[in-house]
């Protein structure tokens, strides 16, 4: 399966490309499963070729290849060539159902003055057999016809939804993609404002408690500096992975900037939301951080937490701000902490 064969079927595709990814060892984000989707489908030749040569020589195919290959090939860029080419075949699906419409109404005021006309004919009192027979015969041909054209009119009517679904699905692939943060796949800093506001919003309705956590790589500047900016992208990766993976699905992990993370946690008591901050910590520094290909250890890292809570009828800046804050006061306690404010 790993080579070339082209699968047709939506369904097989998603089924395939998690068992190629897998095999390939590399992380499901979403940018990956993109490409690899996109590889199997065969949606962009180039793109494929590409792929395919990498397969063969897998040593060359790590993460970072593939977010390369995506944001050559799939990256907001490609998927605005993309919709702009979608944009342009929904116009002319457009144009090509207008006419069809034209023409329909055409034949169908056409058909009805043949029919009032044939009617006429069939009752005056003078019509012989043969020319009523004739008038039946005529009648049942434009009525064919009439059939034919509309079967003709129904086939450009599906033309032009199977358009429109095409264009809502890039769209919402390019949504999609101005949404996430393209080194680690999470939520990035415009996702994370929006969803702030909805769960603060949320909040001020329900009453329901509502956490922040503000968090930051301990002396990450010196990692990058002992051991390279690409390995701090990889660090960078790896602890995105722990913290989606040690929160549920309601919370919102995103990118807050360069090495600092945020989460929103709807729902949630601080007593629980510091609860998961020492979870988060525990995770981030049982990490064994080592690089794949030369196994070069690059020992434990660390994170400092600042929490607080949505205090009801607060600006939105004044909560972020307090999170802030008690990251500060995390980071002069010394680190690898969590201070509640
Ligand atoms: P502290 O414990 O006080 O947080 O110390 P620090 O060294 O982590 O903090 P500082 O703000 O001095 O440095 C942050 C560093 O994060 C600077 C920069 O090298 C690194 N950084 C920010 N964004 C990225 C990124 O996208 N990739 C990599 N590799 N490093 C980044
Ligand atoms: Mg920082
Ligand atoms: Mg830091």
């Amino acid at each position: 399966m790993t080579a070339t064969t082209k699968i047709a079927n939506p369904r097989d595709i998603a089924q395939n490309v998690m068992a190629l990814i897998t095999e390939l060892n590399l992380q499901p984000t979403p940018q990956v499963y993109h490409v690899f989707y996109s590889y199997l489908a065969d949606e962009v030749p180039e793109l494929s070729q590409l792929i395919k040569v990498l397969i063969r020589n897998t040593q060359d195919l790590d993460e970072e290849t593939v977010f390369r290959i995506y944001h050559k090939y799939l990256g907001t860029h490609a998927m605005q060539q993309h919709l702009k080419q979608g944009v342009e075949g929904l116009q002319s699906a457009v144009e090509r159902v207008e006419q069809a419409v034209t023409l329909v109404m055409r034949d169908t005021d056409a058909f009805c003055s043949d029919i009032d006309v044939a009617a006429r004919q069939l009752v005056s009192d003078d019509i012989t057999l043969q020319e009523a027979r004739t008038v039946s015969r005529t009648l049942s041909e434009k009525s064919d016809q009439a059939r034919n054209r509309y079967a003709s009119f129904n086939g450009s009517l599906d033309e032009y939804h199977q358009e429109v679904l095409r264009v809502r699905s890039e769209l919402e692939l390019v949504r999609r993609d101005a949404l996430t943060d393209t080194l680690t796949g999470i939520a990035n800093r415009k996702n994370f404002d929006a969803s702030l506001r909805d769960a603060v919003t949320a909040t001020m309705e329900s009453g329901a408690p509502l956490s922040l956590l503000m968090i930051d790589i301990d002396h990450f500047k010196a990692f990058n500096d002992n051991f390279g900016h690409r390995a701090g992208d990889g660090v960078l990766k790896a602890v995105a992975r722990v913290l989606v993976s040690s929160t549920k699905g309601a919370d919102t992990v995103a990118r807050y900037g360069g090495e600092e993370f945020a989460i929103i946690l709807p729902d949630t008591e601080p007593e629980n939301a510091a609860k998961l901050a020492t979870k988060l910590r525990e995770n981030v520094s049982n990490q064994h951080i080592v690089n794949k290909k030369t196994g070069k250890d690059f020992g434990k890292l660390t994170v400092s937490i600042g929490l607080t809570a949505y205090q009801l009828g607060e600006n939105i800046l004044e909560f972020v701000d307090r999170a802030d804050k008690a990251l500060y006061l995390a980071k002069q306690d010394g680190r690898n902490t969590c201070v509640t404010q």
